[in-house]
């Protein structure tokens, strides 16, 4: 996500026992779980309706008995304990007023049981008919409906589009501990889930065009709708955004095909520019992007930004260099985030702090887009000793350490500055002291190593004590022991 910055009407949990066969195969392929979304949009009723044939790959060690996924869509409804959106921006975001939506699971097939719980209707538990052991595969059917808020948000009906971020059942990572479950926090992007592969169907009114995280494999209209089918490996989430407003434009950057999709008269062509290059000097920088296609969708959010595998959201009321800049740092997320995934929840720094120091990177290389690494480091440091400054006198103590629940931050001004400023202040100084040299080949090491997995952070600091002798330069800054 880009700095500034969460579904129902839907019946509460419905338990039920379906006599179904989990169909387990011995022979998994390419031990990758596999969503098959078929997904209907009702522009009358602002709803989604979707099914979801999931093949769950067990990729761990141990006997899995129950399924658990992240019912993201839930965050919207009227009774939350979670809100999506913080206080502080509710009213960009409800720019209708207030509006709830939400997520009914109507059924689960090929299981023994299922119910909706977690700490706030967020968890869709599903009880397989026998467990799935090590490099086994299990398929169950997910059928649900997704009524969307009107909110300027991931997931929600905006005034010119439709954001489909988080729409489907999402299964949750899983660690030591078992799947984590995480509820929506309004701070950050509380998000953790493994890289699958996705094909992806939509039917639409034939007047809308869908921009999506898939390649397009076949399109075909019947009467007043059109059934578009997307595929998509090894992501970690599948994103869309829909409209009958928007206008494209198409360019290459290597290997990816690059779409922009936009609204309105101006054609956004600084911004395309920034899209192609921060793309291709990423992958020269780190390492290959992996996609085929990238979607840059400029569309109305109280964010900034928000990034999905092959699909960024960018906010349509920015101003040409702060849209320039968004799609700098949300493309530095198809690396840090897409790529290379990062307990988002607990270590947001991780990726944050990477993808503002990666676009710091990015603008140093290319000048003519009139932002220096002096001014950004000038930036950060400013507003991270302001925000210092401030804490010490609100709270005694300002706390200062990086590795930290989202639900720990008491503001997203506090979380800014932790993941972003102080992030990229840490990656700054782990350069001076490395030299570009060894900073790059860590940074380089990181990627290849950790492509399509989770990282931890000591991972991630692996890699650079691996150049240079840095660990405590980076542990004094997650620890909070330095002094900025
Ligand atoms: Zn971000």
């Amino acid at each position: 996500m880009k700095k500034t910055f969460i579904i129902l009407a839907a019946a509460t949990a419905v338990l039920a026992a379906l006599p179904f066969t989990t169909a387990c195969n011995r022979n998994a392929q390419q031990g990758t779980s596999k969503y098959v979304i078929s997904a209907t949009y009702d522009e009358k009723e602002n709803t989604l309706t979707g099914v979801t044939d999931f093949t769950f790959y067990n990729s761990t060690e141990n006997e899995i008995s129950d399924l658990q996924f992240n019912i993201w869509g839930n965050a919207y409804r009227k009774d939350a304990k979670f809100k999506p959106v913080s206080d502080a921006l509710a009213s960009k975001a409800y720019y209708a007023g207030t509006s709830y939506g939400g997520e009914t699971v109507e059924k689960v097939e090929g299981c023994a049981s299922w119910e909706i719980g977690g700490e706030d209707q967020n968890i869709l538990n599903v009880v397989l008919n026998s467990p799935v052991y090590p490099e086994q595969t299990a398929k169950v059917t997910i059928s649900y409906t997704l009524d969307l808020a009107k909110i300027n948000h991931r997931t929600g009906v905006t005034a010119s589009t439709v954001n489909l971020g988080n729409f489907y059942p999402v299964l949750c990572a899983y660690s030591q501990e078992g799947f984590i479950k995480t509820p929506y926090y309004s701070n950050g992007d509380p998000f953790v889930s493994e890289c699958a592969d996705y094909d992806v169907t939509f039917t639409l009114p034939k007047q809308y065009t869908a921009a999506t995280s898939g390649k397009e494999l076949s399109r075909s209209e019947s009467g007043d709708n059109v059934t578009t089918r997307y595929e998509l490996k090894k992501a970690r989430d599948f994103a869309a955004v829909l409209s009958d407003k928007f206008k494209t434009v198409k360019r290459d950057a290597g290997k990816c095909e690059v779409t922009l999709y936009y609204c309105g008269d101006s054609e956004p062509k600084r911004e395309m520019d920034a899209a192609c290059e921060s793309l291709e000097y990423y992958s020269r920088t780190f390492g290959e992007y992996a996609y085929p296609t990238l979607s840059v969708v400029f569309t109305p959010l109280c964010v900034s930004g928000m990034e999905y595998p092959a699909l960024t959201m960018i906010n349509n009321t920015l101003d040409e260099a702060d849209s320039v800049y968004t799609i700098a740092h949300e493309n530095a997320h198809q690396w840090w985030y897409a790529m290379i995934g990062n307990d988002q929840v607990n270590c947001a720094w991780q990726d944050e702090g990477l993808a503002e120091y990666s676009t710091v990177c990015f603008f140093e290389n290319h000048p003519s887009y009139g932002f220096t690494r002096t001014s950004a480091l000038g930036g950060a440091i400013k507003a991270y000793r302001a925000y210092y400054s401030v804490y010490n006198q609100i709270f005694g103590k300002a706390d200062t350490t990086m590795t930290r629940n989202l639900g720990e931050f008491a503001s997203e001004y506090e979380y800014v500055n932790i993941a972003y400023n102080k992030g990229l202040l840490m990656f700054e100084a782990a350069r001076s002291a490395m030299g570009d040299k060894k900073f790059f080949a860590a940074a380089k090491s990181y990627f290849e190593s950790n492509r399509f997995k989770i990282a931890a952070p000591e991972e991630l600091v692996s890699h650079f004590a691996a150049q240079h002798d840095i660990e405590g330069l980076f542990t004094s800054y997650i620890e909070g022991k330095v002094i900025i």
